[in-house]
């Protein structure tokens, strides 16, 4: 196949690690482009659960570029928190805060709570839709229990990843695991294989 023969999607996002990783799980079949090669800026994220806001990158990307769209939206969950990080993982602390604000304002946020830990899971849902108005996007999600400790471990991963105590033992963290076996187990792992599953069913559509 030409690169003129390929189809082209875009990502809903501009972070250019996820797009190396998609196009490295998707092959050389697909042509993706971010939201920047477009100049499009992404949208607000005013769902209320992971699912509507990965549905509403997507669907914003597929509407300016009217091309296939592919979105996903991760985060970390703390039932005895309510929830939270969840939708906010990523500016928990504040808008714009670095990764170990983050970890300090969980840490902050379990001791206020009276805990030296708490079970906790990370969640990733990838959206793929074919169109803006495509009523049956493809949907696939990922989970990883664990739970999160005050105490800090390791140095690889990103973002809770050194609070992150791996089941059954929880005396290692994601932050101190080879990245290949993250990917392995990992909740964007876990929704990556299963897109791609689905995708395979769905090849003539696209
Ligand atoms: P997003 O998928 O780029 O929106 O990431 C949301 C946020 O969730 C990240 O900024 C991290 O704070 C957190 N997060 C998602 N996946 C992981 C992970 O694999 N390790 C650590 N933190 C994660």
């Amino acid at each position: 196949m030409t690169d003129s023969q390929k189809p082209r999607w875009v990502i809903a996002s501009n972070n250019k690690k996820k797009l190396a990783e998609l196009q490295m799980l998707l092959g050389d079949k697909i042509e993706l482009s971010t939201l920047a090669d477009h100049g499009i800026e992404s949208p607000e994220e005013d769902g209320l659960t992971f699912i509507e806001n990965a549905l509403i990158k997507a669907r914003a990307a597929a509407e300016v570029t009217g091309l296939p769209s592919l979105a996903d939206d991760s985060g970390i969950v703390v039932p005895a928190l309510k929830g939270a990080p969840g939708l906010y993982s990523a500016r928990y602390a504040y808008e714009g805060a670095t990764d170990p604000e983050n970890n300090q304002a969980l840490i902050k946020a379990l001791q206020d709570a009276g805990l030296e830990y708490a079970q906790a899971h990370y969640h990733c849902t990838i959206v793929f839709l074919r169109h803006a108005n495509d009523p049956d996007p493809i949907i696939a999600q990922g989970h990883w229990q664990g739970r999160v400790y005050t105490k800090e471990q390791g140095e690889g991963g990103f973002g809770y990843d050194p609070m992150f105590y791996l089941a059954p033992d929880f005396t290692t963290t994601s932050a101190q695991i080879p990245a290949t076996e993250k990917a392995a187990i990992s909740h964007r792992g876990i929704a990556i294989r299963e897109f791609q599953k689905k995708l395979a069913q769905f090849e003539a559509d696209l």
